[in-house]
């Protein structure tokens, strides 16, 4: 089984208790684990897969309680950066009108540094890009850049994910879209949100713009459609995977679970072509990774309601 390396943050999302009111008026917090590549790494880890992390916390409470959240479950850390910069924050809360209230302190996770050494480990295996903040600037940036463009990248599968989180990109969506166009030419798979597939194609249409990734080099495309299940797509083969039924009670963490389980799969074929080629194969995998995406709905908070592989395999 190959390795699925997850580049990217890993911080502290602390969520405002009373929900209903803005961060102002927010007086307790719970502390929880976030980051989507960190969620990506637990969900390979937890189906029994190898999930390595890839990413920078500081020195303090916060970093070596993330590291060990991921630790206890079964996610490799061993390429985990701990630098002199406080651990990134993230406070949220969900104010009365529906709107998200939310005030982002950036510090660790921006300063991992591109290792070449690392370089070897990746080869012919997965790597998962998939940071809401790595295009926001720092050493991650440019980490990003080398991971992807490195000649000794080229027999490896890579998977992108943007996380547009539109808290982090207010007044800058076109830099946003300029600085993922790389990306999604050079990666093997792109999984997108509907409100994602659009912005980056600049198409309302789903068929649109899944054509216009695959011109630009995308070879599979997933676009997740909540209930509604996923929108598969190679070039030659299209069609909607359609979602478990279940009574969903918090989203979050969905889309991470989705492709953690899609990238479980990938690692356990014996060559990534097999992948593309094989349209009844792609389907088989993406609705199991809707079923992974569907369990995380019916519990609550990322990483606790990921799922394991007989939960997977009872649903
Ligand atoms: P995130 O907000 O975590 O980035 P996302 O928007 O990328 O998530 P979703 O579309 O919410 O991802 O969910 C990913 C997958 O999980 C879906 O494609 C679907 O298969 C499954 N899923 C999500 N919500 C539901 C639901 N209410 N019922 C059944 N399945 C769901």
């Amino acid at each position: 089984m190959k390795k699925v390396f997850c580049v990217g943050e890993l911080l502290i999302d602390f969520v405002a208790e009373k929900q209903g009111s803005d961060l102002s008026k927010a007086n307790e917090f719970t502390k929880k684990a976030g980051g989507a590549p960190a969620n990506v790494a637990c969900a390979v880890a937890k189906l029994g897969g190898k999930g390595v992390f890839v990413g920078s916390v500081g020195q303090d409470p916060f970093g070596g309680f993330l590291l060990n959240t991921l630790k206890k479950e079964g996610v490799d850390i061993s390429l985990a950066q701990v630098c002199d910069t406080f651990t990134t924050l993230a406070f949220v809360s969900l104010a009365a009108n529906g709107e998200r209230d939310f005030v982002f302190s950036r510090g660790a996770d921006k300063e991992l540094t591109y290792d070449p050494n690392v370089r070897k480990a990746f080869q012919g295996s997965l790597l998962h890009l998939g940071a809401a903040t790595a295009l926001l600037g720092g050493s991650l940036e440019k980490a990003y850049g080398k991971y992807l463009f490195d000649g000794l990248m080229k027999d490896m599968f890579i998977s992108f994910d943007p996380n547009f989180r539109i808290d982090l990109w207010k007044g800058n969506q076109q830099q946003f879209i300029k600085k993922c166009m790389p990306f999604i030419e050079k990666s093997h798979l792109c999984k997108f949100s509907l409100e994602e597939a659009q912005l980056l194609s600049g198409k309302n249409d789903l068929d649109e713009a899944c054509d216009f990734f695959h011109e630009m080099g995308t070879k599979i495309i997933t676009v997740t459609l909540g209930e509604k299940g996923t929108l598969l797509s190679v070039k030659d083969f299209r069609k909607i995977v359609p979602s478990k039924k279940i009574k969903p009670i918090d989203t979050t963490g969905a889309g991470d679970a989705f492709i953690g389980c899609l990238l479980y799969q990938i690692a356990n074929l014996d060559n990534f072509d097999q992948a593309l080629k094989d349209h009844q194969l792609l389907s088989e995998m993406v609705e199991t990774a809707n079923k992974a995406g569907a369990i995380t709905t019916t519990n609550y908070g990322a990483i606790p309601a990921l799922p394991n592989k007989s939960q997977l395999e009872a649903l």
